[in-house]
């Protein structure tokens, strides 16, 4: 049943009530990214802190979810603990058919439980449970006991944290049913303040889908584009982990802090390695025919009684690059087990993976020394890294509480600033040039997936700055709007504007497609409008020395085109969050 307001969820942990709010501006934010802003500027405060009770965390899906396949994603925004504003997070797992089933546009979290909490929703249910004896289960454990604390079908949700949002490290994810996460900027942190270990998400109601021959027909030709088509078939083949090679052949894999961006040794941990010596199987979001989920083995062998048991590991490129190249673990297995260590402590794996490879070469050069890392991190030695998880996750000294806030905060007090592979946030695994680290460095996200500069990079040897501008704030806008339905990024070849228009207009929503371009530029602003307003600066940004000094497939970082375009980027930022005129 489609209907023009939202329905949202509200609960408040600190005074147990719980509200169902039906607000309008469909038109306006569409769902998703745009709903999620719309209800931060609702129920956030500009003025108050990221760990403050009222701040509110919040879940949304958009018009199209549960649809059509690959519209499996959900948008949690929060007030960063990272850098202390406005934020997002995208996962997919079963969350946003949860919340359709459970006839939901967005669940908003405000408060904070007197004690440890898990919080369950399904379409006219709340229940809370003092969940304090789980103070510091890892979250593959709390994932198990929630699934039994809340039995239901496969319409089903598990969110959870594992001990590093309880210890508040800064980038804490939440972690979301089986191999999927809402990874960066701190999700999991705002769920520790909150006292909530865990939501479970009931889809405990139907839906009907629409009438007519148009529907099903549009549904048929998606399907089949993304499944028999060329455009997908890397993401079920050797998934994302497929780009390690080529990568490395451009000059362009991050490999150990990014000293290098390349290395005879990354075949050791390509898709290809990957795949041989350790896949099991795939796996997929929920209603998602693609699958781009990889799962491999670790064989582990107890010493006491000689047994093996082998433990299952999803891996893509992003915590392959993280875990592997950028601190020259060059085994996949040993990959495969540092990851499984930050899936335990819950922590998101780009910024654990990055922030080790920045400690292990400040102690390598002497800037700080054993006391501080209190066990020798070295190049390739992933029982080393697997303790320093485990040390950012539970800190027993200064340097491990800073260095969970993030790599910056750390060098900050410490020093090596200089070789700190921040951008924004921990970087990306991508060294491919100029622009996509100025994407990166002041994006909204921070993320890669925020525009496609690392694609620009590839493909583009001019050093045209308006049109590398024009790039970047052009394809942010076209994924915005995906991000607003919330589909999957990977399919954005196939949801073109024309096939969002028809995808919407089949299910009964053609009214919104005379507005999509200005939903675009409209939630676009609204973003950068909390952003700013809770001091995002972009013309402060800094970008790390060690950018400088990386060599890629066009040669060595030209500075003098990425200070234009850093700063070229900042003034567009500052214009897209503009007033308009009559905000003034
Ligand atoms: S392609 Fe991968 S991430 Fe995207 S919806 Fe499918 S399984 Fe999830």
């Amino acid at each position: 049943m489609i209907r023009n307001h939202f329905r949202i969820m509200k609960v408040d942990l600190s005074t147990g009530k719980t509200n169902i709010i039906e607000l309008p501006g469909r038109e306006q934010f569409l769902g998703g990214t745009g709903l999620a802003a719309m209800l931060f500027a609702e129920y956030g405060h500009m003025d108050r802190d990221w760990d403050d009770p009222d701040q509110p965390l919040i879940f949304a899906i958009g018009p199209l979810t549960g649809y059509y396949p690959l519209m499996s994603k959900t948008c949690c925004s929060f007030r960063s603990p990272y850098h202390n504003q406005y934020a997002e997070s995208y996962a997919g797992g079963k969350s946003a058919l949860s919340l359709r089933f459970a006839d939901l546009d967005a669940l908003v979290v405000v408060g904070k439980a007197p004690r440890l909490t898990a919080l369950c929703v399904g379409s006219r249910r709340v229940e809370t449970r003092d969940v304090e004896y789980m103070r510091g289960f890892d979250a593959l454990q709390t994932g198990r006991v929630i699934r039994k604390l809340f039995p239901g079908s496969g319409r089903r949700s598990i969110l959870r944290i594992g001990p590093a949002g309880e210890n508040l490290s800064a980038y804490a994810c939440i972690n979301v049913d089986t191999y999927r996460h809402f990874g960066r900027l701190g999700g999991g942190t705002v769920m520790g303040s909150k006292n909530l270990k865990a939501i479970c998400i009931l889809g405990d109601r139907g839906f009907a889908l629409p009438e007519g021959k148009a529907y099903p027909t549009l549904y048929k030709e998606i399907f089949k584009q993304l499944t028999t088509t060329e455009m997908m078939s890397k993401y079920h083949g050797l998934g994302t982990a497929v780009n390690i090679n080529p990568l490395n052949e451009l000059k362009s894999l991050p490999w150990k802090n990014l000293q290098q961006t390349s290395s005879p040794e990354a075949d050791n941990i390509s898709g290809e390695t990957f795949a041989k010596d350790t896949l099991l199987r795939n796996a997929a979001c929920a209603g998602c025919p693609v699958g781009c989920i990889h799962v491999g083995f670790v064989r582990e062998q107890f010493q006491a009684n000689n047994q093996y048991l082998y433990r299952q590991v999803g891996y893509d490129y992003e915590p392959i690059f993280s875990c592997g190249g950028m601190l020259e673990v060059t085994d996949a297995g040993q990959v495969l087990r540092i990851l499984d260590t930050i899936e335990k402590e819950g922590l998101d794996n780009m910024s654990a993976g990055v922030a080790l490879a920045w400690a292990t070469e400040a102690l390598d050069k002497g800037v700080i020394s054993e006391e501080q890392t209190v066990v020798r991190l070295a190049w390739g030695d992933a029982e080393s890294y697997m303790k320093g998880v485990e040390l950012i996750s539970r800190p027993p000294n200064e340097f491990y509480r800073l260095l969970g806030q993030g790599t910056l905060k750390c060098a900050a007090k410490f020093g090596g600033e200089d070789f700190a592979c921040v951008l924004g946030q921990e970087m990306a695994g991508y060294a491919t040039g100029e622009v996509f680290f100025v994407s990166e460095a002041l994006g909204f996200r921070h993320a890669h997936l925020d525009a496609g500069g690392y694609s620009y990079d590839q493909k583009h040897e001019d050093k045209d700055v308006e049109k590398a501008l024009n790039f970047l704030v052009d394809d942010a806008r076209d994924r915005v709007v995906l991000n607003c339905m919330v589909g999957c990024l990977f399919s954005r070849g196939v949801y073109t504007a024309d096939v969002l228009a028809q995808a919407l207009d089949a299910v009964g929503y053609g009214n919104l497609n005379a507005s999509l371009d200005a939903v675009g530029k409209e939630v676009q602003r609204a973003r950068w409008r909390l952003r700013l307003g809770m001091g995002y600066d972009p013309a402060r940004v800094k970008i790390p020395k060690r950018y400088s000094e990386v060599t890629t497939w066009k040669g060595p970082i030209d500075t003098d085109y990425m200070e234009a375009l850093r700063s070229g980027y900042a003034a567009r930022i500052m214009e897209m969050g503009a007033p308009l005129a009559d905000e003034e």
